[in-house]
């Protein structure tokens, strides 16, 4: 294993490969892993419904998930090494279970009830560590760093192989052929994944681009089949343009505020439910309906910055079927325009009491959803090579946008830089995930085409 002093060469390394954050968020791993925590947990959580994405990554790659996480754990002086599993997954536990014992790895893998949103980071520093993140805070304020599965595998692959990040796993699921997992280059579309599960099974369709709950809705499927698939894309799912899901994502803006008027019953299911209050955060989603119901002074609106849009309100607490997420997010873009920041007082954070009896069994919320059909074992379809066309964005997560280095027309090997970022800068470089000619650059995205160079 390698040890503190080679930090700074892999901090490098992994830099050089591109890889940001694969759970969702797309913050470079570089700037992040650049820290000293006592703890160090590896995300398995997986806690959006009908995703399989994490798992295909453990069962596949155990050994270089945790290579890289005792690796990036103990250089960043972590004394406590944990892996994060949702107990359901047996198989999964014992597969890593299996790695750590062959490798004397000293990770402890956690196990996890199924609950959502067991992965979001505060909550699971919570779970495992008993401390409390604090509102508007990160996992290293109290000394933690959390990564996903899929970004310490991209670690083990920089850190070992030199490999950047051109490949990413996928759960296509919904109505399509046959709902799978595959791995597929960075920059292929949602059409092309679509299709190698067997296409979709509707004529008219909608799709989330990534989970159910937190996942970016296109009402018009159609609309969003030319899509890239991003180094943070972990699922698509494709269901009718009916379905109830569907409604209640793409209710507009005027309407959710009618509805907040006329049918809020203030019965505050939606902060009891909460996950950040449940932490203790003054986040409190009914007095913000409140105030939208013309309530002066119900709340003052900046905790909305609170609100991590784990939907857990909307789609899950109020019994009214109304908006409190939608109406968080309203005054949440407001505030954020106008450059309000949420500062953190030092109120005392007590964890409600109750939080072990208010977390959302995802069971229930398959139902709630009306999901229940989609929710099933996936097959798991390997790696596809034989991609058409990719179309590479330039920026996944904060940071700066790479700038393109190849022109149009220059032919490009897998695995090449096309786009990096000034080493001072915030931000990660890009590479070709497949091997062809560079045929489109725009200040988004860099697209290739298979001409048959060689790979
Ligand atoms: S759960 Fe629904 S009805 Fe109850 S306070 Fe919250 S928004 Fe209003
Ligand atoms: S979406 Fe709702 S439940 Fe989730 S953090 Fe925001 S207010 Fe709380």
């Amino acid at each position: 294993m390698m040890g503190e002093c080679y930090m700074e060469e892999w901090i490098k390394k992994i830099r050089e490969a591109g890889i940001v954050g694969a759970g969702g968020a797309g913050f470079p791993a570089y700037a992040k892993y650049n820290a000293h925590v006592d703890t160090f947990i590896a995300n398995g959580a997986e806690c959006e419904p009908l995703l399989n994405t994490d798992q295909a990554i453990m069962m596949r790659h155990p050994q270089e998930v945790v290579m890289a996480l005792e690796t990036v754990g103990k250089s960043m002086g972590a004394k406590n090494i944990y892996i994060a599993i949702k107990q359901k997954h047996q198989e999964c536990i014992e597969k890593i279970d299996g790695a750590i014992k062959n490798l004397s790895a000293s990770v402890i893998i956690y196990p996890l009830r199924d609950y959502y949103p067991a992965g979001d980071e505060f909550m699971l520093t919570y779970e495992v560590t008993r401390r409390v993140i604090p509102p508007a805070g990160i996992p290293l304020n109290v000394g933690v760093c959390v990564a996903n599965v899929g970004t310490l595998y991209n670690a083990y692959n920089a850190i070992f192989n030199e490999e950047p990040v051109t490949y990413k796993y996928v759960t296509v699921n919904g109505e399509v052929g046959s709902p799978g997992v595959i791995c597929v280059p960075i920059g292929t579309t949602l059409r092309d994944c679509i299709e190698r599960v067997g296409g979709a099974t509707l004529k008219d369709f909608s799709v989330i681009v990534g989970g159910p709950m937190m996942g970016r809705i296109y009402p018009d499927g159609k609309e969003a089949l030319d899509l890239p698939v991003r180094k943070t894309t972990g699922g698509v799912i494709v269901l009718p343009v009916d379905h109830p899901l569907i409604f209640k994502k793409t209710i507009p803006e005027s309407v959710a505020v009618k509805r907040a008027r006329a049918a809020c019953i203030q019965c505050r299911y939606c902060s009891d439910m909460c996950p950040r209050n449940l932490l203790g955060h003054q986040l409190y989603p009914h007095l913000v309906m409140r105030t939208v119901s013309n309530v002066e002074n119900a709340a003052d609106m900046r905790m909305t910055l609170l609100c991590s849009e784990c939907n857990v309100c909307e789609l899950y607490a109020c019994p009214m079927g109304i908006n409190p997420r939608t109406m968080n997010s309203v005054f949440k873009s407001k505030l954020r325009e106008a450059g309000v920041r949420y500062d953190y007082s030092g109120y005392l954070l007590k964890v409600n009491d109750m939080i072990d009896y208010r977390r959302v069994p995802v069971y229930r919320l398959v139902m709630r959803l009306n999901l229940d059909r989609y929710s099933q074992d996936v097959k798991y379809y390997g790696t596809v090579e034989d991609i058409k066309s990719v179309k590479i964005m330039l920026r996944d997560g904060p940071g700066r946008t790479a700038r393109p280095i190849v022109a149009q027309g220059d032919e490009v090997l897998k695995g090449q830089k096309i786009a990096d970022v000034d080493d001072d800068a915030l931000g990660v470089p890009v590479h070709a995930s497949m091997a062809g000619t560079v045929t489109q650059i725009t200040d988004e995205y860099i697209t290739i085409e298979n001409t048959g160079v060689k790979k």
